[in-house]
């Protein structure tokens, strides 16, 4: 058996020559054959021709001997005869030497008989001549010698035709033979051929076919198929490559399997984890439909996992104010990972939680689901409400004494009650202040309760926002030029009109100007600008101040925040949450820029009036 690709082209190879030396050989043997043939044709043939013309020859010239013998002189006729009786005599020899043909024996045997008796007659003849009269001698030629020499002649004759025939029919036979022979060779030639193309084209096909067999394999894997196997039997380079091939596969499929798995083990344990969690949670896909929702949801908002799953949020879970969050997200208007807080009924009471949208990200980072975990912070807010009633409380009894202790402060300093001295004054006037401060904060403290408490009423109305920074700038012109300070607005008057409660954003202006005067030296400007951009007012308090550090950003916005670095004006820490409180309820934003010794620029939005 044939192992390797090599053994198997070198044997189509040896096969190949094999075939050619066999046409060759078969050639040369035609050839040999021919040449054979042609050479025996002239040398038997040929030799046989001259011996009977030199034997035609001798005979005749011993006739004319004889003739000599009876007419002129008797020596020189007998010494003539005999030795043209040895020359005949030579050739008859190899004549004899020379039998190639039928009937040639018998032609020189007849030649040999009738001759030795010509032979004999001539000795007679010259018995008579010596014996008897000349003329007996005469007549005995006349009537025995001539007719033995006459058939000794035509037998030579006999013998030369015969001769000659034979030499033309073997040239006719070999004509035949080297006719016979091309064709044998055609044939053989033909044959060798098409053996040798059958031979090659198996054994191409042989060691081709599995190469295709392989191609078509890696193709099938390529396309995913893990299962596909080659079917090559053949113990060669192939055969052992297509095993490779199959062991490869095999191996690839097993990984496969086990990563799946590992996959599927992955996937029960996450779903294991999200069951477990005691916060209520939805997955859902990029269409909000439910791919997942846990115990806890199921609970809280009423479903059944099996009921609503596939299906749209809206259609199973009829709550805006999440799908609101969960369509932002998706969206692309929240960050990839939003919290808020909603309040959902359970039970027929006010639960509230705490909602993050997480978006969930696919390999090129574009969002393709979400996860929505709902924390419950009912007791947080029954804590903060609890706070806030304090808060409320306190600072409500604060504000009767603050009132009587700010009245009778202003009673004293307008020597209502005799004249003070100067220490008196400033005394008077230290408590004055601080007790404008303290009301300030109360007042501060009593808004931000009443807005978390959700107490707060909004008035919202059609408003020209050139009205309400001007009514805002005016005011604190003197003071600011009592600074040193620039304060500028630059709105112009024909914007369009916004929908605000215009006390507040006046409240929120107020505190941003005064901020800004606060933290602002001498020979500062501050400028108020506004604008359209989309569908909001974009309104902006900027000022060359000392501006803020990038940590206090955000956490300025919260109650009681304080830049450390900025000296202590007086302030309570409360405004700008309050602030971002108002700015809420306007479905605004606010928001700073700055840069330590740079200014600052507060901005926010606002929504635009729509008929
Ligand atoms: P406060 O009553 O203390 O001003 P706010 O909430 O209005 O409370 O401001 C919080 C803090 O933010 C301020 O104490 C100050 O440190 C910083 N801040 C606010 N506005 C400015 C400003 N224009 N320039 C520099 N710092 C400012």
């Amino acid at each position: 058996m044939l192992r390797s690709i090599k053994a198997k082209i070198l044997s189509i190879y040896i096969f190949l020559i094999f075939l050619i030396s066999f046409i060759a050989i078969i050639s040369i043997l035609n050839l040999y054959s021919l040449n054979k043939a042609i050479d025996g044709l002239i040398a038997s043939n040929y030799k046989s021709i001259v011996a009977a013309t030199y034997m035609i020859d001798a005979v005749e010239r011993q006739d004319s001997n004889e003739l000599i013998y009876l007419e002129v002189d008797r020596d020189k006729g007998v010494r003539a005869f005999n030795d043209n009786q040895r020359e005949f005599y030579t050739w008859l020899s190899r004549a004899k030497d020379n039998i190639t043909e039928a009937g040639e024996d018998e032609i020189i045997q007849r030649i040999s008989r009738d001759y030795s008796r010509y032979v004999d007659y001539f000795s007679k003849l010259q018995e008579i001549k010596n014996t008897r009269s000349p003329g007996e001698a005469t007549v005995f030629y006349d009537n025995e010698i001539s007719p033995i020499f006459h058939s000794v002649k035509s037998s030579c004759r006999e013998l030369l035709t015969l001769n000659e025939t034979a030499m033309f029919n073997s040239k006719e036979k070999a004509n035949v033979n080297s006719k016979n022979q091309m064709y044998g060779t055609i044939v053989i030639s033909a044959l060798s051929i098409l053996l040798g193309l059958t031979v090659a084209f198996y054994f191409t096909r042989k060691i081709v076919d599995p190469i295709y067999m392989l191609i078509s394999g890696a193709r099938s894997i390529q396309e995913g198929n893990l299962s596909q196997r080659i079917d090559v039997s053949t113990k060669d380079e192939i055969g052992e490559l297509a095993s490779e091939f199959n062991s490869m596969t095999m191996r690839l499929s097993q990984y496969e399997k086990s990563n799946i798995k590992n996959l599927i083990f992955e996937k029960n344990k996450s779903l294991a984890i999200v069951k477990s969690i005691s916060d209520p949670i939805i997955v859902t896909d990029n269409d909000f439909r439910i791919t997942l929702v846990n115990k806890s949801a199921e609970n809280i908002l009423d479903i059944s996992e099996s009921e609503v799953v596939g299906r749209h949020f809206l259609e199973s879970i009829n709550n805006r104010n999440i799908f609101k969050e969960i369509k932002d997200v998706i969206d692309g208007k929240e960050n990839n990972d939003h919290t808020d807080i909603i309040t959902l009924m359970v039970s027929n009471k006010p639960r509230h939680f705490m909602i993050t949208v997480t978006s969930i990200l696919n390999d090129d980072n574009n969002i393709n689901g979400t996860v929505t975990v709902l924390q419950d912070i009912t007791h947080l807010k029954e804590v903060e409400q609890i706070k806030s009633d304090f808060v409320t409380t306190a600072s409500h009894e604060l504000r009767t004494p603050l009132t009587s202790i700010i009245m009778g402060t202003r009673l004293l300093l307008d020597n209502v009650s005799g004249d003070l001295n100067d220490d008196q004054k400033e005394i008077v006037q230290a408590i004055d202040e601080d007790g404008n401060q303290l009301m300030s904060l109360v007042n501060d403290l009593l808004d931000l309760s009443r807005i978390e408490s959700g107490r707060m009423q909004m008035d919202f109305r059609r408003t020209s926002i050139y009205d309400v920074i001007e009514a805002c700038v005016r005011p604190l012109l003197d003071i600011a030029e009592n600074r040193g300070i620039v304060l500028f607005h630059e709105v112009p008057q024909d914007l369009p009109p916004v929908y605000i409660d215009s006390n507040k954003i006046k409240y929120i202006l107020n505190n941003l100007i005064t901020n800004a005067l606060k933290f602002t030296d001498s020979g500062g400007v501050i400028k108020i600008s506004a604008r359209t951009e989309g569908d909001t007012m974009k309104v902006s308090v900027k000022d060359t101040g000392i501006g803020i550090p990038e940590e206090y950003h955000s956490a300025i916005f919260d109650k009681f925040t304080q830049v450390k670095s900025s000296a202590n004006k007086g302030g309570s820490g409360l405004g700008l949450a309050i602030a971002k409180e108002y700015i809420k309820k306007h479905d605004g934003d606010i928001w700073v820029e700055s840069e330590p010794g740079h200014g600052s620029n507060f901005v926010f939005t606002l929504p635009l009036y729509r008929g």
